[in-house]
């Protein structure tokens, strides 16, 4: 018997001007259906592979620290994230469905060596002021059981970036709309630039 393997590769991100990325995405149904627990996981998946050099090179594939439903094109409320922190002491691995940010701090940072993302091309990278903590609620999706837990999560730094950046994606905002050219007087994080 054939064996197919069905994972997602970088032609089912789709990219800025598809108008899918310019919507507010909807709720997720919970509990959770058994096909947006298979979408999670597909877009995990394609995080993962995206951080192991092998499955980079194999499948011609962009690193990655996250991704939101609305990249595949499907308008939900749920995003991906795997990321360290900048220094590289813990990893911030979350699937979660109908986020929302309930508080963020006054104070700003950003990205040093500017934001990226799988929707926009390559070379495309910018400076995006964004809330240095931020707590925000929502379900988290144990990957292996699919089972469903309502948290609060508090990020700040380099994960919270990414969380801001991938929660604007459900918003229908992309970074690009957002990029400043200098941010004097904010203290950056300092790390690599992934796309996000
Ligand atoms: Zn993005």
């Amino acid at each position: 018997m054939l064996m197919v393997i069905v994972m997602l590769l970088m032609k089912d991100v789709i990219q800025d001007g598809h108008p899918t990325l310019r919507m507010r995405a909807k709720e997720v149904s919970l509990p959770l259906s058994q096909e947006d627990l298979k979408t999670l996981r597909e877009m995990m998946e394609l995080v993962e592979n995206s951080q192991d050099n092998e499955m980079v090179e194999q499948y011609d594939l962009r690193p990655s620290v996250g991704l939101a439903a609305p990249q595949i094109n499907i308008s939900k409320k749920m995003f991906v994230m795997k990321a360290m922190d900048e220094g590289f002491q813990n990893e911030y691995r979350y699937a979660i469905v109908n986020p929302k940010i309930i508080s963020m701090s006054e104070e700003s940072t950003y990205l040093e060596g500017g934001e990226g993302c799988l929707s926009e091309p390559e070379d495309v990278t910018g400076l995006v002021k964004r809330a240095k903590r931020i707590k925000a609620k929502g379900y988290l999706v144990d990957l292996d059981t699919g089972a469903v837990k309502e948290t609060v999560i508090k990020l700040s730094g380099y994960p919270g970036i990414v969380f801001q950046h991938e929660y604007d994606h459900l918003l229908g905002i992309m970074f690009v709309d957002k990029v400043s050219e200098f941010l004097p007087d904010i203290e950056p994080v300092r790390f690599g630039s992934d796309e996000l």
